[in-house]
């Protein structure tokens, strides 16, 4: 006799809100060709990410049945933009669990979640993504979410929902891992194997993240010690939330959760044990990594050059809209040479492009950049030519969705400089993805980019760069290491070292 298939609900709904930027996340921001996605366009939608993951090891089980439930892709604004509002977060969660009951009966869920949503009016979203996921599924199927290290979580979460996985890394290498193990562990709770007992425990530490980088001490000598924790025990998982310090918001800051199979006590002991390892290592967490101003920044790209140590990248970690000019400002003023600079956002710009047909050759001279906020600075003038005219990077990939059908520009002006323009925030993670705008990395011997740990990913742990230079401007705008300087309304500062006075663990 057949027995019935283990059915399980996927479903994802990922955001990691910049709640300081002053323009909000909307419905339509998550509506685009391929969003939102069911059945198996859903399944389908991250085959290197923690879906794919999932997706995969699910698949490797008998009788097991994946049901791609209706949810909202990546907002097409990446995280350049503020809030979620209210009316999209509860527009795209009600139509999740229409669909979900629409589908029942399930045996099990899986939430691919972030971690670090920030939604007007709604403290903690993932843990009401997570209660009405509860209520719609019932209280006997078990529910696992995976997240982002940058997630502000609490306990909350893990009320409604059994289990969780984070990434360990950042760069964010193991989403994919994280997902098979969250496949994994899910169908043996469902079949009374793993029974989800958890810990969680927040020692109060708040980091920007341009310092959260584990390829560098003490950070990376956390996540080992996460690895160490996994390795002598059996059916034990640990979960290393940095947080999130650029979402204003109830839970943010450093989170520890810990499962194991039935066993409270040693789910207690792991968890305080990473938290009280944080806690001793807190000020090399925060005072570990240098980064200095764009002005001193170039000055220094200018020495690297002259001592042959390049390429240099010149990382600005603090742009959050991505539409930031000061790197572009000083490269311009300093009369920086041979220099990439990718990307400056602006939508605006590259609109009033495609409606001239803009095409390589055709000489520039326009103001770039700026506007969206403060902490983008006013535009700059660029004069120079259209260099390559593209469907932006990933476009080679045939790449889908948000970032599907783009149109990006590049700039020759100056000193054989490149300035690339793009429509939204782009983080350049590897030199191999300029080939896809038609750029060719190796002929510059600076690269300025608007990223914090994720570029590491292709121009440090393969030995590119020779120079590297964490950089931000001198006003503390809001993607800055000054947290002090950031207007927190729900987020108690003082209550995290380094900000707080007295700050005392446990
Ligand atoms: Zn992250």
């Amino acid at each position: 006799m057949a027995t019935r298939p283990v059915r399980i609900a996927c479903m994802r709904f990922s955001h990691e809100t910049v709640t300081f930027l002053p323009y909000d996340t909307t419905t339509d921001d998550f509506i685009y060709e391929g969003s939102p996605a069911r059945g198996e366009a859903l399944l389908s939608s991250s085959p290197r990410g923690y879906m794919g993951g999932f997706v995969t090891v699910a698949r490797e089980h008998a009788n097991v049945e994946l049901v791609g439930i209706e949810s909202p892709l990546g907002s097409k604004r990446g995280s350049g933009s503020g809030w979620i509002t209210k009316e999209a977060f509860e527009h795209f969660l009600d139509r999740m669990v229409a669909d979900l009951k629409a589908q029942a009966p399930f045996d099990g869920a899986y939430l691919s979640l972030h971690g670090a949503m920030g939604v007007r009016g709604i403290p903690k979203p993932e843990s009401i993504i997570a209660r009405r996921i509860r209520e719609a599924i019932g209280p006997d199927a078990f529910i696992v979410g995976t997240f982002d290290p940058h997630g502000n979580e609490d306990e909350e979460f893990l009320r409604y929902a059994n289990l969780a996985f984070t990434i360990k890394y950042y760069p964010h290498y193991d989403g994919y891992l994280q997902g098979e193990r969250a496949a994994r562990t899910l169908i043996r709770s469902i079949r009374g194997d793993y029974v989800p007992t958890t810990a969680t425990r927040k020692p109060p530490i708040i980091t920007p993240s341009v310092l959260q980088w584990t390829g560098n001490s003490p950070w990376m000598d956390l996540v080992q010690r996460a690895l160490v924790w996994e390795a002598r025990e059996t059916d034990v998982y640990v979960n290393f939330y940095y947080g999130f310090a650029f979402a204003d918001v109830v839970d943010a800051g450093m989170t520890f959760q810990v499962m194991t199979n039935g066993d409270p006590e040693l789910a207690n002991h792991i968890a305080d044990d990473m938290a009280q390892t944080a806690w001793r290592l807190r000020e090399e967490l925060y005072y570990g990594t240098e980064v200095h101003s764009i002005a001193d920044g170039i000055g220094m790209a200018k020495e690297a050059i002259t001592a042959g140590a390049v390429p240099v990248v010149l990382a600005d970690h603090s742009d959050r809209s991505g539409a930031a000019i000061w790197l572009l400002d000083q490269v311009i003023k300093q009369k920086l040479s041979n220099t990439l600079i990718g990307t400056v956002a602006d939508e605006e710009t590259i609109e009033t492009l495609r409606k001239r047909g803009v095409k390589p050759g055709d000489p520039f001279d326009m103001m770039v950049g700026g506007k969206l906020d403060v902490s983008a600075g006013d535009p700059v003038r660029v004069v120079g030519t259209v260099h390559t005219v593209s469907g932006g990077i990933g476009s080679r990939n045939g790449r889908t969705g948000a970032a599907g059908a783009q149109l990006w520009v590049s700039v020759k002006f100056g000193d054989g400089n490149v300035l690339v323009i793009s429509p939204y925030l782009h983080q350049v993670t590897n030199p191999e993805s300029f080939l896809d705008i038609g750029l060719n990395p190796d002929d510059f011997s600076v690269i300025a980019i608007k990223s914090r740990v994720h570029f590491r990913r292709g121009f440090d742990d393969n030995g590119y760069a020779k120079t590297i230079l964490l950089v931000e401007p001198d006003q503390p705008f809001l993607g800055t290491i000054r947290l002090e300087a950031l207007e927190y309304e729900h987020l108690k500062l003082d209550q995290f070292y380094p900000f707080g006075e007295d700050v005392t663990y446990p």
